[in-house]
């Protein structure tokens, strides 16, 4: 992406400020960083920090010995670069760049960060970007999607190969080592997650892939995601290992419509808990209302979990562009669990589906 690109967005991103009653945004390495300059060192004791402020041009400071790497990377083109050594305090050179007022700044921000520029400033006040400015980077633009579609069917082509692979008699740790290696093939930079929960163990919705052996009968809730050029992805599939029977076989077709209500229930102009009470309606009119323990859904970008989140209470109203997870699930405690997760999008009509993989019932072996 150009360096364009970049301004661009901090220049709407100042704009939301200011239309929410704020003097500016801070910024510490993080996804907003990266969003708002392409840039992504690691966060350090050292201060990093991309000040949009109301009045003046965007600037970043930066450790002097961080900048050649900084000013090597394109979206930084643009920025006032100022250095601080060590000895200096980086605090301070914020607080002469910044006027007083209210300031959103970044989620992650540590806090030793945040307390020494609030000492080093005056009559400045500090709120979360996730509280003041939730949906920054929630419509995504189209190359965003793309990225998103291509780590979405990365995520799909591991799911197609792992069902080839033997289950019953392996470890979960297997699996798990297995999802990792595969992602990376397709095209993974980073694994983030490989949850394996097998028979009682799938009834725990973060179960960690542990040291349990698969069996025959077992339900396999297989959740697993990484990043993929910057954007994350993240799918869930549960298979059974064998036939099932009766009750995993109707459990498995509640989870799949209440997973296809909530798709349908996006568009744009619907809220996103319409896209929760759709999925749960189906569940709880079944009869397992109690049983689905978590919200419908996350948004996903450049982070894994975003805002907008799927949930009762949740009053964003969709647009298109956004993009966030469907994933309703059933878990009956020490019997077995099933999840479907997809990630979509919301497009001019409806939605879009960013993930391919099978959602029939699958059986391994
Ligand atoms: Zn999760
Ligand atoms: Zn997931
Ligand atoms: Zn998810």
């Amino acid at each position: 992406m150009n360096a364009e690109r970049f301004a661009d967005r901090r220049r709407r991103a100042l704009e939301a400020a200011e239309e929410a009653g704020l003097a500016g945004l801070l910024v510490t390495p993080g996804a907003d960083l990266a969003y708002l300059a392409g840039y992504a060192p690691l966060p350090l004791e050292r201060l990093t920090l991309l000040g949009l402020s109301s009045g003046r041009d965007p600037f970043l400071v930066v450790p002097a010995l961080e900048r050649p790497a900084a000013e090597a990377v394109p979206g930084v083109e643009g920025l006032e670069l100022i250095d601080w050594r060590d000895g200096q305090s980086p605090y301070e050179t914020v607080a002469g760049l910044i006027r007083a007022g209210r300031f959103a700044i970044t989620d992650q921000t540590w806090s030793s960060h945040l307390l020494a520029l609030g000492q080093a400033t005056e009559d400045c006040m500090f709120v979360a970007v996730g509280r003041a400015l939730p949906l920054l980077r929630a419509v995504k633009d189209p190359e965003e999607l793309e990225l998103l579609r291509a780590a979405g069917q990365a995520a799909d082509a591991t799911f197609a190969d792992v069902v080839d692979l033997a289950f019953a008699g392996r470890r979960e740790s297997d699996v798990a080592g297995d999802l990792d290696r595969l992602l990376r093939e397709r095209g993974h930079d980073r694994v983030d997650f490989t949850i394996v929960g097998s028979g009682p163990n799938a009834a725990s919705p973060h179960h960690e892939a542990g040291e349990r052996t698969i069996e025959a009968g077992d339900a396999v809730v297989m959740d697993f995601g990484g990043v993929r050029q910057g954007y994350c992805s993240d799918i869930t599939r549960t298979v059974f290992v064998g036939e099932p029977d009766e009750e995993k076989r109707n459990v498995y077709e509640v989870v799949s419509a209440a997973q296809q209500a909530a798709f349908e229930a996006v568009r744009p102009g619907a809220l996103a808990q319409d896209v929760d009470r759709a999925a749960r309606a189906v569940i709880t009119e079944a009869g397992y209302g109690e049983r689905f323990v978590h919200r419908t859904g996350h948004g996903i970008g450049l982070e894994v979990h975003e805002p907008p989140y799927i949930v009762e209470g949740d009053e964003t109203v969709l647009l298109q562009g956004m993009t966030f997870s469907d994933e309703p699930g059933i878990y009956l405690p020490r019997r077995f669990g099933v999840r479907i997760e997809d990630q979509v999008a919301v497009t001019a009509e409806g939605a879009e589906r960013l993930n391919g993989a099978s959602r029939e019932v699958t059986v391994v072996s």
